[in-house]
């Protein structure tokens, strides 16, 4: 192989991009070198995590096993960063209508757990570290290009690299994507996201809770005891009102969004707001490049899968490299950016991801009626949908593993 020849290059270390380079290195002992444009990885992981983060995930049991598998999990553990959640309620504006999720009917120990982004950001870091997988710090690719044997990357003021598969991990506005020619399909939701942590009066005994406002969805996510990240859902052109709200302006607010669910809010830490889109990639794949996490896809956040897919993503395309590997006898010809393996990747993933962005878009529609016949049926069908155990029993399964065929990795 030449000197600044990878059998992967990675863009993108965040939470996606981290863990498919650990999974490469660890799981297909492949060479791999990651990329990451924020100068300040130099210094990660540290551990300097922040006691109320801005932004949080609600982790899948997919996602944990596969955290589990690359051996993070249990730094997280160490670290305090996991917060189960038991239940979920799901309630219409006037909270007549309302369904409920519990963890005990289908005989699991949670629904999942809220963890900090920029914890498993770091706990994956950590597992770089450990791993002795090349960083390249502070470096953002200018040009890619491919041939038949080796994809180059280029950069502004590094030498370039040669890999036999370059993969974009890179975020909603991936460069790799961009400059492998790959279109993207768009719809933007005029919405914004409102996060945070905040104080309340009551607890939130471990469950989920969303209600559907005239506006949008306003949701606590359970952290630590009547600690709760929100989710608040706005129309765009209020970002600039709610960003600006002063500290009491906003308790209040808060406490009309949510009807007053969980008491007064008692206090609040940082907010961040994010312009809300559904993204596709027309393709995941070229030859010698392939698209994960955000880079292929965006999605409503509403219920919380976003880098569950992308993680779904990761262990998918492991797979079938694995795959690939057991099949041939000899390592030394194994190409991981083979076209029709990356295909076989694209086939996998492509489809079950826009089912569920679409499957969002329905649910939020439907929810988020607020006239026509909908709106007046709708708590009656809110109470027919709480006592479809099995079709709740479903829902909650497929939330915490996904869809058939579930990835190895995936599985613990
Ligand atoms: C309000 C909100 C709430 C959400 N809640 C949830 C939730 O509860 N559960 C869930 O599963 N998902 C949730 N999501 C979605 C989730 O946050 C994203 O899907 C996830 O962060 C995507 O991770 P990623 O690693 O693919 O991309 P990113 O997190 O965007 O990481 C991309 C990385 O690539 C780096 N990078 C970018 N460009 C370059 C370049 N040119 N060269 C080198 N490096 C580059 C960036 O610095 C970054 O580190 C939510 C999203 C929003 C907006």
């Amino acid at each position: 192989m030449q000197s600044n020849a990878y059998d992967v290059v990675v863009v993108g270390g965040g939470m996606v991009g981290a863990a498919l380079a650990l999974a490469l290195k660890t799981q297909a002992q492949l060479s791999v070198a990651l990329i990451e444009q924020d100068p300040g990885s130099e210094h990660w992981p540290n551990t300097d995590l922040a006691a109320y983060p801005t932004r949080v995930s609600a982790i899948s049991r997919a996602s944990e096993n596969l955290l589990k598998n690359l051996g993070v999990w249990s730094w997280l553990l160490e670290q305090q960063q996991l917060y189960p959640f038991v239940g979920m309620q799901v309630c219409d504006a006037d909270m007549t209508g309302e369904v409920h999720f519990d963890a005990m009917d289908i005989d699991e120990p949670n629904l999942g757990h809220l963890v900090a982004n920029q914890a498993i950001q770091m706990a994956l870091w950590h597992g770089l570290r450990q791993h002795g997988i090349t960083v390249m710090s502070g470096q953002t690719i200018t040009a890619l290009s491919v041939d038949t044997e080796w994809a180059e990357v280029g950069f502004a003021n590094h030498a370039p690299l040669n890999a036999k598969l370059v993969v974009g991990a890179d975020g909603a506005f991936s460069k790799v994507r961009q400059l492998a020619g790959i279109g993207l399909d768009q719809h933007d939701y005029q919405q914004i996201a409102l996060v945070g942590c905040v104080q309340t009066q009551a607890d939130h005994q471990q469950t989920c809770w969303q209600r559907y406002t005239p506006t949008g969805p306003f949701a606590f996510l359970p952290m630590a005891p009547k600690i709760s990240s929100i989710a608040w859902y706005m129309p765009a052109d209020q970002q600039a009102w709610a960003m600006s709200l002063s500290k009491d302006a906003f308790h209040q607010q808060l406490y009309q969004a949510s009807a007053g669910h969980l008491g007064e809010i008692v206090d609040s830490w940082e907010r961040a707001s994010f312009q809300l889109s559904r993204r596709h990639a027309q393709a995941y794949v070229k030859p010698r490049v392939a698209l994960v996490g955000d880079s292929a896809h965006t999605i409503n956040p509403q219920a919380g899968q976003g880098v569950n897919l992308g993680l779904l993503d990761v262990a998918s395309l492991v797979d079938v490299i694995i795959q690939a590997q057991i099949a041939l006898d000899d390592p030394m010809i194994f190409d991981p950016g083979c076209f029709s393996l990356l295909r076989q990747y694209e086939r996998w993933r492509r489809g079950d991801n826009a089912l569920m962005q679409r499957a969002m878009e329905v649910f939020d529609w439907g929810l988020g009626q607020q006239a026509g016949l909908l709106n007046q049926v709708r708590p009656e069908l809110m109470k027919l949908a709480n006592i479809a155990q099995p079709v709740k029993n479903k829902l909650m399964r497929e939330a915490l593993y996904g869809r058939q065929p579930f990835p190895r990795l995936t599985q613990h």
